[in-house]
């Protein structure tokens, strides 16, 4: 080996014991991050677009690590995904969320719904709908005021399976939403054969109001309305999102410029500002 080639194996092989040691350290405190419950929910408020109502809450998880503090879900959704710990750490999600809910209501604060993002290995157990009957049984939650969140990409696997646990929350009242329309392996068949309540746009076409990005954000919002479905608005961040999304007769809008997720002990605020 030459010398500069030799240089870069070692430096290669440096990063890489590096990566792996980093990811090693991640996994292992994943899992006592499990065991303590070292895990928050925050939640975005999402809005009637009609008369600025809160209608739901995106529960969104996020790692109050020891030491780095609170570390966002795209660090390690992908890691628990990869690991399994996703089924774990999503039955929590679901569980807490539930009980959060409920105590608000009982505290008589508006009732809404609180949405739930699930993983696709999640999405694949096959106990998952009993699993979430438990969690409303135990946690006295009625099932209309939770909603799922699922994505395109997870009815790529097994179709026959999704839909029968889709309809399966359906039976049980529980709604489902189809997150990041736009960006996965958008089939039309799906929207005709899955039993959905809501598709939310993706915050990307908000975000950049290209020609094209225009059509398609008005075209989500007609075909929601011809399939009867709801549609709500990622990213809304600015009076401008807002109002081009009125003028397209969208339903609902969730964003910064309503509110960033807060956490639990904020909720109640954001009712009294509406
Ligand atoms: P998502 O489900 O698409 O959630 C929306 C993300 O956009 C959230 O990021 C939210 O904080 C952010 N966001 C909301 N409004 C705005 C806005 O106006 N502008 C911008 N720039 N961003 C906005 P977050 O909380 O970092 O979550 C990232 C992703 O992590 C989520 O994307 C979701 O896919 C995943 N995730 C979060 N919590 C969970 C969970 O409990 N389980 C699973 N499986 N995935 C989760
Ligand atoms: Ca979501
Ligand atoms: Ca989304
Ligand atoms: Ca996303």
């Amino acid at each position: 080996i030459k010398k500069e080639n030799k240089n870069d194996f070692l430096m290669f092989k440096r990063s890489f014991t590096e990566g792996f040691k980093e990811r090693l350290t991640l996994e292992t405190e994943l899992h006592r991050a499990l065991e303590n419950k070292d895990f928050v929910l925050h939640f975005q408020p999402q809005v009637n677009i009609k008369n600025n109502e809160i209608i739901g809450l995106e529960a969104l998880c996020r790692w109050n690590h020891p030491n780095r503090g609170i570390v966002s879900p795209g660090e390690f959704i992908p890691l628990a995904e990869k690991t399994g710990l996703i089924v774990e750490l999503g039955d929590w999600v679901i569980r807490e969320a539930c009980r959060q809910n409920k105590i608000w209501q009982d505290l008589g604060l508006p009732k809404v719904k609180v949405s739930v993002n699930l993983s696709a290995k999640q999405f694949l157990q096959r106990d998952l709908v009993d699993n979430i009957a438990n969690i409303l049984d135990e946690t006295g939650l009625e099932p209309q005021y939770l909603e799922i969140e699922i994505t395109e990409s997870m009815a790529m696997t097994n179709e026959k399976f999704i839909i029968e646990t889709l309809k399966g929350f359906k039976e049980l009242g529980v709604n489902v939403a189809l997150d990041d329309f736009g960006t996965g392996y958008s089939s039309l068949k799906y929207l005709s054969q899955f039993p959905l309540s809501k598709l939310k746009i993706d915050r990307l076409f908000i975000q950049e109001k290209t020609e094209q990005n225009i059509a398609i954000v008005k075209t989500i919002i007609h075909l929601s309305h011809s399939l009867n479905l709801k549609v709500i608005a990622e990213g809304v961040e600015n009076e401008e999102d807002l109002s081009f999304l009125i003028e397209e007769n969208c339903d609902e809008v969730q964003g910064y410029y309503f509110s960033k997720p807060v956490p639990d002990t904020k909720v109640k605020e954001l009712f009294s500002k509406t």
